[in-house]
């Protein structure tokens, strides 16, 4: 089995996110950037098959900038066998995303795609789905199981208030929840070693992609300040204030 995983270059977790002076779009000056969380989980899993022997070969794609190229080299010093950039504009439209997603698919003819359910950045959990159509492949959403049987899959799901299981036909597309696994970190030695594994790149035209942003960012907002807090100095006051200042009491 040949497994295809898809990996976004995002905002570290960890990094408290400015908004540009004129409110155009997030500031990405001088910020540090990671392998997006939910991609590193499809990363955990695609290793995690290859070594109990059920996968072959892990073939990973970052689409973006040149940028990107240390993500796909995070993810070969995870595991993966070799990696693709699609060069093209940062923050594509996810429907962009997935069409070239889906020509680098056939061409790798990978048997099981695996993607984040969403991107922290933009929070669009739209790719896996818009991928899995424009391929006419099953596909299972937010997975926190996945086990090969055969030329099929048995994905466990998590839904509101429990988890479902399905079964699907080869190819297939999975996008991975929190819980599917913990990613593992890369050793020194690997990440030396994933300096010399293979990194293609190669454009949409050659894909053969249409690239069309039918989506414009209009602009973006900082939530609100909190106010600072204020201590108070009994129980009594407490619910005085919550019930004749705050008013949530009755
Ligand atoms: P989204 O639909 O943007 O929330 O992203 C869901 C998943 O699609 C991500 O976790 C990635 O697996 C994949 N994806 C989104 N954007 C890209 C990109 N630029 N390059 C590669 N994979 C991507």
């Amino acid at each position: 089995m040949k497994i295809l995983v898809a990996v976004k270059r995002v905002i570290d977790y960890n990094v408290k996110v400015r908004v540009k002076a004129d409110c155009s779009d997030v500031d990405l000056a001088n910020v540090k950037m990671a392998l997006n969380p939910f991609c590193e989980i499809a990363v955990e899993e695609a290793i995690r098959l290859k070594e109990s022997g059920q996968a072959q070969e892990i073939v990973v794609v970052s689409i973006g900038s040149k940028a990107c190229q240390e993500q796909l080299r995070t993810a070969l010093a995870l595991g993966a066998d070799r990696a693709i950039q699609v060069e093209a504009p940062d923050n594509l439209a996810p429907l962009s995303i997935a069409r070239i997603l889906k020509q680098v698919a056939q061409e790798e003819s990978a048997d099981l795609i695996l993607l984040g359910k969403q991107s922290i950045d933009a929070d669009n959990n739209q790719t896996g789905q818009m991928l899995a159509a424009l391929m006419d492949r099953p596909q299972a959403t937010f997975a926190s199981e996945v086990q090969v049987e055969g030329g099929s899959l048995r994905v466990t799901r998590e839904i509101d208030g429990g988890l479902q299981t399905l079964s699907m036909q080869l190819p297939a597309v999975v996008t991975t929840d929190l819980r599917l696994n913990e990613p593992r970190y890369a050793s020194l030695p690997n990440i030396m070693k994933a300096k010399r594994k293979p990194l293609e790149v190669k454009t949409p035209e050659e894909l053969g992609a249409e690239v069309t942003n039918g989506v414009e960012l209009l602009g973006v907002e900082a939530p609100a300040e909190r106010q600072a807090g204020i201590r108070v100095s009994s129980v009594e006051e407490l619910v005085d204030k919550l019930r004749n200042e705050a008013k949530v009491l009755a």
